[in-house]
Formats: C-alpha cells, structure tokens, sequence
C-alpha cells in the first residue's frame, strides 16, 4: 500500500493531525527518526508513518485498519529500551503513546491510580507523591520512559529487593490487540480469582501482544526517611558477604548496588565530581535503608560498624540529607549516561542466582580475558537482585562494525556460561531484536512454542512488532 494511502486512511479514522508521514516535512528527518529508534544505537529506522493516538479508541482504529490491510505496527514507549524493541526499521507504522499521558482516576480506598500508558515514569511519580501515596519502581531513565513501556519490558530498577519489579504493582490493564479488539483486565478489586490473569502475559511481552493503552497501579506508603551509605569493598566476594548481612538487619534495606571502580573514574569524568573516597578501591556498594523508628540512626551506624569490623569494607560514609543523599546516587546512576555518551558500548544485562554469583564471575573474568583481551570492562548493577550489567567498551582504534561482531561471536560462550549457572540472559532489559537470536539460551524449546501460540491468540496475523522476542 502506498503511504499516502494509508495516511488518508488513518487520518480519516482518528483525524489528521495525529498522523505524520515522513514526506511532510512536519519534523526533521533525525526527530522522526528517534520515534522509532532506541538507545541500543545499533540499528536505522526506516518506517513511513507516526501516529500520536489520544486514547484507547484510537489505538483500537489504528489496530483494525492495520489488520485489516495487514500493515505492522511498532508500539512506541518512552524509547529508553536497551533491547531494539521500540526499533522500527522494516517499514512498520510507529504508533506512539506521548500524547496519552492522562490521569484517568485515583481511588484511596484502593490505593491505587489509573492512568494514560504513555505518562512519564517520573510524572507518575510525582501525581502519585501529590496523593500522599509513593509508586516506587525507579531508576535512571524514568524521566523519558513510559509507564507503559516500562509494563511492556516488566521493569526493574534500583528499588527491587524491597518493592519488586513493575509486575508486582500492575491490578489493571486495558489493551489493544493485534485484531483491533480492546480487552480490559481487572484493575478495581483486590481479589479476583476468576481463571487465569491474562494481564500477566502482557507484561513483559514487549509489544508482541497488544499495545497497553491504559493501566491501574497499585500504590503504597511513601517510606519515611530516606539514608544513604556508600562503602568502598576491596573483592566481590566481600559484597556478597555485606548482603547476606542485610538480611538479618532490623533496618528495611531499600536498595544494594554496586559498580566498580572504573564505572567510578567514568562518572568523575563525565559528571566532573570528586571521588567520595580518599582512596581507590576495586568495588563501591551503595546501600538504601529506611529510617523511621527513633533508635534507626544507631542501627544504621552499627550496620556500618559491623562491616567494618569484619573487615568487608575499606572506607565508608553516610549520607547525612537528602541532597548527599542525591549525590551518593550519582555515582551509581551516572554510570549507564556516562558511557554511552563517550563510548561505544556491548552492554549485557544478566542475572544469576547470587548463591552462584561468585563462581560464576570468576569464570567469566577468565573468559573476558580470553576472548576480550585489552578491553575496557565496566560491570556495575543491581547485585542485590543477582543483576549484573556488563558492558563491554569499544577499543579506540577498533571499527564499530568489527567491534559488534566481535561481541555476537563471544555472547554465545557468555550465555553458555549463565545458563550453567542457572541465570537468564537479560535480567530486565527484555529480548526485543538484540537478543532474540539467544533466546534459546534461557528459555527451552517448548516454552518459546508456547509463547507463539499465545502470540497467534491476540496477533493471529503476526503484525505486533513483528521478529521482535523470537
Ligand atoms: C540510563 C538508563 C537506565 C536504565 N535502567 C534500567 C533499570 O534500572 N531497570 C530496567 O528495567 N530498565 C532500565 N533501563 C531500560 C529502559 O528504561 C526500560 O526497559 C524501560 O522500561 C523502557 O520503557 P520505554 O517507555 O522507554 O519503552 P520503549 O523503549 O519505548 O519500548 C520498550 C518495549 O516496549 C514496547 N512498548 C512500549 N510502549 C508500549 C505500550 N504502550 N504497549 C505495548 N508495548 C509497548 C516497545 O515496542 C518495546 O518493545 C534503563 C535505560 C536507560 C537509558
């Protein structure tokens, strides 16, 4: 079908300003461009029409008319994604959720908020907070991604060991799927044990399923005070000790990171901070505890206490507000910004089952050394999950193209590596295009034919970001 055609089809079905074809010269090629790229970098877009759908309805028109004309569609998010899913580059219409970024209801008996799928993470936060309530999946990209970008690769982030991944916080859906029909699941009851909960296979589906146009979330009680300690840790295996710790502590931990010292020396020199630390150290662990109860402070120092006494710790420091709470944070979240503006980047994003973490990583040093030698290497994540992100940088004088096939010819030997030890080849990034080819890797070949299967319910046609997951 000609694009003409299809933006006179499309326009006349949800009106014409909310369908842009590239040939208009409404917006610069590298602005419509990044509606169907994310930042994994390694891909082009090529696609003809964006759409700016205002609700559920015309996410439903758009759906029927590419049914109909068996046309694809690429559910755009907040285009934070690490993974290529949002990518369109086989001609499929883009289909963006920016301008569905409404509030749509707030209910205190629940607890919980209906919104838009395309509000900004971080806005949601805010209307949530100016309820008194807290919605507490967080991390560094939450300014751009979507709500519903975020359902649709089932998100992580810095929060998890005490509040779970977005799956834990979704009661309702609405979707579109691939025949145009609009489900709604559940969402205004607490209980409902009436058959299988179909909203679960779509979150993390990444678009493969339907487009999630609205959703109910779960909200909670904000926590009460907020401290930061940062440690510098002289091993790995010294982390997984303080961890272990955490556990018997009578402070609720809200969040275990880590990174290493070259991730550190990146931050410094991109965000131009000192070191928190007057000496280096080969790892830094960044731990989050509520204080709400009167004797908390002393608990948290006597937690500090007792790493030092064991010697898991080399220095340590205490936040001691909120905006030294926010600077401690920096180190941690400045890591992913400051790589991929100034290098060229493999990130792997893994998880294993910590009890198999340091084994494992010994392993895979020796790998890297193998298979990488000379390489820059910066590992940092969310070790209280078992989540690693591994990044691997490109030498300065190595092409690009040579670079990323050196990286596909030793992820297989990586993945092989995960898979003995039990883990999963992406911890929260999802699979989109980066990642289907080793998908093998984690999942067996009846769990990935039955995933098809489901796909054939919602998308019999297969034109839901299509070769995207498998
Ligand atoms: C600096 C940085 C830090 C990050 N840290 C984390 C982290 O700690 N934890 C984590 O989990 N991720 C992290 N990410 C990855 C990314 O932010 C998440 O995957 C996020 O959830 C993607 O949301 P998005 O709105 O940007 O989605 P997009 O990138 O736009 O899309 C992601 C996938 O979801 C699909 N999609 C988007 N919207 C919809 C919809 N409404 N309906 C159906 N499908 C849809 C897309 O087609 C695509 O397959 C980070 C990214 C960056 C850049």
């Amino acid at each position: 079908m000609k694009n003409t055609e299809i933006k006179t089809g499309l326009s006349e079905l949800i009106g014409d300003k909310k369908v842009i074809s590239r040939d208009e010269n409404t917006m610069d090629t590298g602005s419509f461009d990044a509606f169907g790229l994310d930042r994994t970098k390694t891909y082009k877009a090529n696609y003809q029409i964006l759409v700016f759908p205002e609700n559920t309805d015309d996410v439903a028109s758009i759906m029927k008319y590419a049914y109909a004309n068996n046309i694809s569609i690429v559910p755009s998010g907040g285009r934070t994604g690490y993974a290529g899913g949002a990518v369109a580059k086989n001609g499929e219409i883009v289909v963006s959720l920016d301008k569905m970024n409404q509030v749509l209801e707030f209910d205190p008996f629940l607890g919980s908020i209906a919104v838009q799928a395309g509000m900004v993470t971080k806005n949601l936060h805010k209307e949530a907070e100016e309820r008194g309530f807290y919605y507490p999946v967080d991390f560094a990209a939450t300014g751009s991604s979507h709500i519903g970008g975020n359902i649709a690769t089932n998100a992580g982030g810095v929060r998890v060991v005490r509040y779970g991944l977005v799956r834990d916080w979704v009661l309702g859906l609405t979707v579109v799927t691939g025949t145009g029909e609009i489900l709604r699941f559940n969402g205004e009851i607490l209980k409902n044990n009436t058959g299988y909960d179909l909203k679960h296979l779509f979150i993390g589906s990444e678009g493969t399923l339907g487009i999630i146009t609205e959703c109910i979330l779960k909200l909670t009680a904000p926590p009460k005070d907020i401290r930061v300690i940062l440690v510098a840790v002289p091993d790995f295996k010294s982390i997984l000790d303080i961890f272990k710790k955490t556990h018997s502590s009578p402070l609720p931990l809200l969040a275990f990171e880590f990174f290493t010292e070259f991730c550190l020396e990146k931050v410094k020199e991109h965000l131009g901070v000192n070191s928190p630390f007057s000496e280096a150290s080969a790892y830094y662990v960044l731990m989050e505890y509520e204080v709400s109860g009167e004797n908390d402070e002393d608990k948290l120092f006597s937690i500090l206490e007792d790493i030092t006494n064991d010697e898991l710790i080399m220095d340590g420091s205490i936040a001691q507000n909120s905006r030294q709470n926010e600077t401690f944070w920096k180190y941690r979240e400045g890591i992913s910004e400051s790589l991929s503006l100034h290098d060229t980047v493999h990130k792997n994003d893994i998880s294993l089952p910590l009890r198999n973490m340091d084994a494992f990583l010994q392993e895979m040093e020796a790998l890297l050394d193998s298979k990488y030698p000379g390489f820059q290497i910066a590992l940092f994540g969310h070790i209280g999950d078992g989540n690693l992100h591994l990044n691997i940088l490109k030498p300065k004088d190595m092409e690009v193209e040579e670079f990323f096939l050196k990286c596909k010819s030793v992820d297989p030997d990586m993945f092989r590596l995960i898979q003995k030890y039990h883990g999963s080849i992406s911890a929260e990034h999802g699979i989109g295009l980066l990642k289907k080819d080793f998908l093998g890797f984690s999942r067996s070949e009846v769990e990935i034919e039955s995933m098809k299967s489901i796909k054939k319910i919602f998308d019999p046609k297969g034109i839901l970001n299509p070769g995207k997951l498998f």
